[in-house]
């Protein structure tokens, strides 16, 4: 069974046409006017001569106007490419070629950031310094657009990745990649009763797997264009919200308001984790003061396979990120590309239905990122490190790049930042490997502290030094005030290691 997003908001769009379905401040469309207003995104698409399979950009904050395009192209089986505002121009220019975009949308805050685009623009503001305001260029209401067959092969979306280890790739995602996410929505109770609360961008994988599903089913969206957590939490009360996605630092930064319980969060059934290692302390205190159930994803943009940790049934497991899903197939290789032996470490690799169909137009790049199975099955890598427990729960250690050999030890530094954690003064911590003369390479952590906390450097140091392994020990701490992070919360080691460039441990 498969089918296409247009079709199952069509459909509500007749079952439902008064249902609430996106709502942003105070502004709101119901299914009807979904419906009506993609068919009329639809139509100036193919009227713009943009065929089935091309892209358009979109490079703006989430809103109702950028949720009604993403959707309507897809009626008309164009491709959407959604780009993170906060780009720099030449790394918005580069990805816009890359996608072959047709048009970008756009708004008037990510002016600045598209200045040297090509392609026409549109403004989804109406903001005609920006570009043709979106409602002139829309094909006038009750026009039909042609039908769009669409196969599940057949691409769906191109998502950069984050770029957390280097340059954003161009993921392209299948339509029946997506349909394997709503299938996966099935045992998280969505309906049209499902109020979804999204305050991730719209261009990260991380939103899309629950913005689709929301609609999949007849729910409501409500989206945040930018995440503040105050207002995150007045909104969750005003709308009785029950589904959210939420990175780890945004629970912590929830969780660290001095007024998070007074709030009735009572609404909440399902809560989901991505995107970044989710310390179990934090998980331990979400279950414990947030009502409805945490489930943890791990996974990657590029698919092929993830795990699933519904950590409210599992809180002996809050140090794992679960077991892999039915359909996923997940491996774990050494250095050489051979299996490892039952219960040790090595690279994540994974197969699933929901692949990407590869890196666009980086057929090198998709390459280096497939593996093959003595039986020719194709498995993506992860280029992560894990380990499976007795239990079959897959514990995460470090991605590949952040490891660290001193003196011909693998140091993982995960191990160091959970030491670290269990100190009463440590908020988080990030440990990076950086140059050092006599081994090679040494572990540096950069820390922050819990407010009002105190401690000195040297004292934290020597305090975590006397709990791990010789071979394991901090050459420097530095208290910091907050960790390097990309937009979507992911801490960037490889700009604390870069911050440290031309000193020697
Ligand atoms: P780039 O590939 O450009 O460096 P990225 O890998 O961060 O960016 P994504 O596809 O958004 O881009 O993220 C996938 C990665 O995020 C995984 O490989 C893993 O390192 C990390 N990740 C995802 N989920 C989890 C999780 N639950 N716990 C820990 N890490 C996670
Ligand atoms: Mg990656």
């Amino acid at each position: 069974p498969f089918a296409r997003i247009a079709d199952l908001i069509a459909l509500h769009a007749q079952r439902q046409p008064q249902h609430p379905a996106v709502v942003h401040g105070e502004e709101r469309v119901d299914y009807a006017t979904l419906h009506r207003r993609m068919d009329q995104v639809a139509v100036a698409l193919q009227r713009a001569g943009i065929r089935p399979g091309e892209a358009i950009a979109i490079c703006a904050p989430s809103s109702i106007a950028y949720a009604t395009v993403f959707l309507g192209a897809l009626r008309a089986g164009v491709v959407v490419a959604p780009l993170a505002p906060s780009t720099t121009p030449q790394g918005l220019a580069q990805m816009v070629d890359n996608a072959e975009a047709r048009l970008v949308f756009l708004d008037a805050t990510s002016e600045i950031a598209a200045g040297a685009l090509n392609p026409p623009r549109i403004a989804l503001d109406g903001n005609a310094a920006v570009g043709q305001p979106l409602a002139d260029w829309l094909a006038p209401e009750g026009s039909a657009p042609e039908p769009a067959p669409v196969e599940p092969a057949a691409a769906f979306n191109i998502i950069y990745s984050s770029g957390t280890t280097g340059a954003p790739k161009g993921i392209v995602q299948s339509h029946g990649m997506r349909w394997a996410h709503i299938q996966r929505g099935l045992q998280y109770d969505y309906s049209p009763q499902t109020v979804t609360l999204l305050s991730t961008p719209l261009y990260s994988n991380t939103t899309l797997v629950l913005f689709f599903p929301t609609l999949a089913f007849g729910g409501t969206l409500v989206l945040m264009a930018k995440f503040n957590a105050a207002e995150y939490l007045k909104l969750a009360v005003r709308h009785r919200v029950s589904h959210t996605m939420l990175v780890p630092v945004q629970y912590q930064r929830l969780l660290a308001l001095p007024d998070f319980d007074a709030h009735d969060l009572s609404s909440f059934r399902f809560k989901f984790c991505t995107s970044a290692p989710f310390s179990p302390v934090l998980k331990a205190d979400v279950l414990k003061r947030w009502p409805g159930g945490l489930v943890e994803f791990y996974g990657m943009t590029e698919g092929g396979g993830s795990c699933i940790l519904d950590a409210h049934e599992h809180p002996d497991k809050l140090h794992t990120v679960g077991k892999p899903t039915p359909t996923s197939d997940i491996r774990l290789i050494d250095e050489a590309g051979k299996e490892v032996p039952e219960g040790e470490a090595g690279e994540v690799v994974g197969h699933s239905g929901g692949m990407m169909n590869g890196y666009h137009r980086q057929p090198e790049k998709t390459r280096e990122a497939e593996w093959f199975d003595p039986a020719g099955k194709r498995f993506i890598r992860t280029g992560d490190i894990g380990r499976f427990d007795a239990d079959g729960f897959l514990v995460l250690f470090d991605r590949k790049k952040d490891m660290i050999i001193s003196g011909g030890f693998n140091i993982y530094p995960s191990d160091m930042e959970g030491e670290l954690r269990q100190h009463p003064a440590v908020l988080e911590s990030a440990v990076v490997g950086v140059p050092s003369e006599a081994w090679g390479e040494t572990p540096v952590a950069f820390v922050v502290l819990r407010p009002g906390a105190s401690v000195a450097a040297a004292e934290l140091k020597d305090w975590v030094n006397a709990r791990v392994g010789k071979t394991q020990r901090l050459s420097e701490l530095v208290l910091t005030e907050e960790l390097p992070r990309s937009a979507i919360g992911k801490i960037l080691k490889r700009e604390l290691r870069d911050s440290w460039t031309g000193k020697v441990a």
